[in-house]
């Protein structure tokens, strides 16, 4: 089920429950049995969708409510901030500090969105008077370093790599210590990805961080893997220090519930959702807007 349906079903399943004349155990329990379903069609995790609901149940004590109070909008309240908690992990984003070099490492499978996304994270600070600069440190895939060249062009992007240089280590090095000297504000370094998350990029991604000790790591995950971001997301964290998650493709027919729920629950701040190919496609991703959109 794309997002706009899992909205609508969770606001239409709302409004049932407010037109009903009395508000009752069973009211709830059919609320909450239709949300779960929506939520589950989505791709959220069974076992999020069963914390959330012990956690509606626990806010909600009909028996306990004084008489007088307003049942249907303290239930309506209740959902809506357990929607938040599913998509927010509660710890704060790491943010860039002005007039200092904030280096900045991106990580994640091939395909995941990576190249696109260093570049709209560029840009997205060009635009807010940051002086950006973009690395690249993916040796591995044939057509990275034109790629980003390019974007970074597009940009209007200070950009290093070396289309000789194998040795992504090496690449990364001497990229930040350029863009250092030159006094850049957010320096942007885009690893290489591969198709598995296997041992070799795993190691490449450690060596890379030890050399540039970035002040942020990003994770960039494609929205499309639902479920299975809870474990892919984990293993990157396990490996280098995870700071902060971009979530891709959240445009079209993503479902994305899945991805976004799965990720928070590693505690991870999502910080910005891709939603297109272009480079201003990149919003700034707040849990509580998320969701009051979500739900119209
Ligand atoms: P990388 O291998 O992780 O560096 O992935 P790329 O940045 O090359 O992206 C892989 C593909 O996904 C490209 O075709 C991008 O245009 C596309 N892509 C990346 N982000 C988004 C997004 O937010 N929305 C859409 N629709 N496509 C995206």
């Amino acid at each position: 089920m794309v997002l706009s349906e899992l909205g609508n079903k969770i606001s239409s399943a709302l409004a049932v429950m407010n037109n009903t004349t009395i508000v009752n155990e069973e009211t709830i329990n059919q609320l909450l049995k239709e949300i779960g379903n929506a939520l589950s069609l989505a791709d959220v995790q069974m076992s999020l969708i069963i914390q959330m609901r012990k956690n509606i149940m626990a806010k909600i004590k009909l028996d306990q409510l004084a008489a007088g109070l307003n049942k249907r909008k303290l239930i309506k309240r209740v959902v809506y901030e357990e929607l938040i908690k599913l998509v927010d992990p509660g710890v704060p984003a790491w943010k860039p500090t002005k007039g200092k070099p904030n280096v900045i490492m991106f990580v994640g499978l091939q395909g995941a969105g990576k190249t696109t996304s260093v570049t709209k994270l560029a840009y997205f600070y060009k635009r807010k008077g940051w002086s950006t600069a973009l690395i690249c440190a993916d040796t591995f895939r044939a057509g990275a370093f034109i790629q980003l060249q390019q974007n970074a062009t597009k940009a209007k992007i200070p950009f290093y790599g070396s289309e000789d240089e194998k040795d992504p280590v090496a690449v990364a090095k001497k990229g930040v210590d350029i863009f250092k000297k030159e006094g850049a504000e957010i320096i942007i370094v885009d690893t290489s990805g591969r198709h598995k998350q296997d041992a070799e990029l795993f190691a490449e991604m450690k060596q890379v961080e030890q050399a540039v000790k970035p002040d942020n790591v990003i994770f960039v995950m494609d929205s499309s893997i639902g479920q299975a971001a809870y474990d892919q997301a984990t293993a990157f964290k396990s490996s280098v220090g995870v700071g902060s998650v971009i979530i891709t493709k959240m445009d079209g027919h993503s479902k994305g519930g899945g991805a976004l729920s799965a990720v928070a629950a590693t505690k991870c701040p999502i910080i910005f959702i891709g939603t297109g190919e272009h480079i201003p496609d990149l919003d700034l991703f707040n849990a509580e807007g998320f969701i009051s959109k979500l739900l119209g």
